[in-house]
């Protein structure tokens, strides 16, 4: 499935995977169950896997060319979870535009089943809590003129000792991909740090700062700006904390 025509008209892209927009839904009836049914066959698995039987396993499992590929075990766990997890499951799809619920059931893969919103009071269902914030800051900062030689794009995730974890975004006109050196060596703008994860990281840990932001980055790169074309077109972005490893977000 690549597009969704909605009924006010808007046409909703469903190409990639960790879309904004995008979430699935369970019913109650069965979701328990496959998770029960994923545990119980990761277990037969690790127990055909000491007794010498994985192969064989595996080929009633999945099938004998799957036991032939020899992948990794975390491959395997993966793809046994999700053997059971994805079934049954329903995609749910929020309109930008009119902000109606859009939810395919599995058996039923090529209709959507419309619910109207009873307000626009969460025109984004699916997406982190201040990722309007972050969307306005974000937007705000690349409207900005951008030198035509900033090639790469850095944000710094920074913490006082009691305070709340702030953000910041540095431009460098060098971005390697092998040097991790690259975002610090010549900025020529770092933005003021702004307040907006202060709501909803002040307690958590470097981990869960790093993916909360990495999360609300990934979805506006999704959502189509200036900002996120200028992102988009760069060779690198990256995100990491001041004085700390960076995580690779984009590289060319
Ligand atoms: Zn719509």
């Amino acid at each position: 499935m690549s597009k969704i025509g909605c009924t006010c008209g808007e046409t909703i892209r469903d190409t990639a995977e960790g879309l904004p927009y995008n979430g699935y839904l369970n019913p109650d009836t069965t979701y328990f169950n496959r998770i029960d049914q994923a545990t119980a066959d990761v277990v037969a698995f690790l127990s055909a896997r000491e007794n010498g039987s994985e192969r064989q396993w595996l080929s009633e499992c999945f099938t004998a060319d799957y036991s032939k590929l020899q992948l990794p075990l975390g491959d395997i766990i993966h793809d046994i979870l999700t053997n059971h997890l994805f079934r049954g499951q329903m995609d749910v799809l929020q309109c930008p535009a009119c902000h109606r619920l859009l939810i395919r059931r599995s058996d039923e893969p090529s209709r959507f089943h419309g619910f109207t919103p009873e307000g626009a009071l969460q025109p984004d269902i699916f997406a982190p809590p201040m990722q309007s914030e972050f969307n306005a800051w974000l937007d705000a900062l690349l409207n900005e003129p951008i030198p035509p030689e900033i090639i790469g794009f850095c944000f710094s995730l920074t913490k006082s000792a009691f305070g709340p974890w702030r953000i910041e975004l540095g431009s460098s006109d060098t971005y390697s991909a092998t040097d991790p050196d690259w975002a610090r060596r010549k900025t020529f703008r770092s933005a003021s740090g702004s307040p907006l994860l202060s709501k909803s990281t002040k307690d958590e840990t470097v981990n869960d700062a790093l993916e909360y932001v990495t999360r609300l980055l990934r979805a506006y790169l999704q959502r189509k700006s200036t900002g996120s074309d200028i992102l988009l077109r760069a060779r690198g972005v990256a995100i990491g904390l001041a004085a700390g490893r960076l995580q690779t977000i984009i590289s060319k």
